[in-house]
């Protein structure tokens, strides 16, 4: 039987790396869901176009259009063994056509590792980037200071904050993560198959408690 697994973690708490990680330890393929929409639009494929066509209307893409995404995508063989989907589900109905769709391959979600930081910490991981003006290197005020503050180290040009990384927007991007989640955590937590990791850990705990869960 297929094994599939199903990553959550807000932004700021290192998902991306994690999924890597996961994926190389248990090699099964890791699919985002970004990178699938990436993918079928650049490639024009049906499902692609139809994206597409919500999008430049400013529209949200059904859920069946990204469910028939990763069906694609789940059945191409190196997906015999199972995935792991991060960035869907984002929500409680997602979750129930997952279901269904993972039933047309004889199997269900196995495995929810959700990597869990406070609000705080991710505030703090997020909203210290400062951004280089002449050639748009990175900085954070705690993991990578610059030696002179609001001066970029490579070139002297000017650091700034782009709106993404104030605080303002990095508060209220977390808050609206763990409102839309808490649903999702709860229904995979009902079914038993939840697990929470510590994510304010260094990356490579964080990668050993998950493998622990993964029974790898
Ligand atoms: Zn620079």
């Amino acid at each position: 039987m297929p094994t599939y697994i199903v990553l959550l973690g807000p932004p700021g708490v290192g998902k991306g790396t994690q999924a890597k990680n996961i994926a190389e330890a248990t090699g099964l393929p890791h699919i985002s869901s970004g990178d699938l929409f990436r993918e079928n639009i650049k490639n024009a494929t049906g499902l692609g176009k139809l994206a597409q066509s919500y999008m430049n209307k400013g529209e949200l893409v059904p859920d069946d259009v990204t469910i028939g995404m990763i069906r694609d995508r789940l059945s191409r063989p190196d997906c015999k063994g199972g995935a792991l989907l991060d960035g869907f589900p984002r929500t409680t109905v997602q979750a129930e056509a997952l279901e269904k769709l993972l039933a047309e391959f004889g199997g269900k979600v196995n495995h929810v590792p959700y990597i869990s930081a406070s609000e705080a910490t991710l505030i703090e991981r997020l909203g210290g980037r400062w951004t280089c003006k002449a050639q748009g290197h990175v900085f954070h005020e705690k993991y990578n200071p610059p030696t002179k503050p609001g001066v970029c180290d490579l070139d002297g040009s000017e650091l700034y904050q782009r709106d993404d990384d104030k605080s303002e927007t990095v508060t209220r991007r977390i808050q609206v993560y763990f409102a839309q989640t808490a649903p999702l955590i709860a229904y995979y937590r009902e079914r038993g198959v939840l697990s929470e990791i510590n994510g304010a850990q260094p990356i490579e705990q964080v990668t050993a408690d998950l493998l622990v869960v993964l029974g790898k």
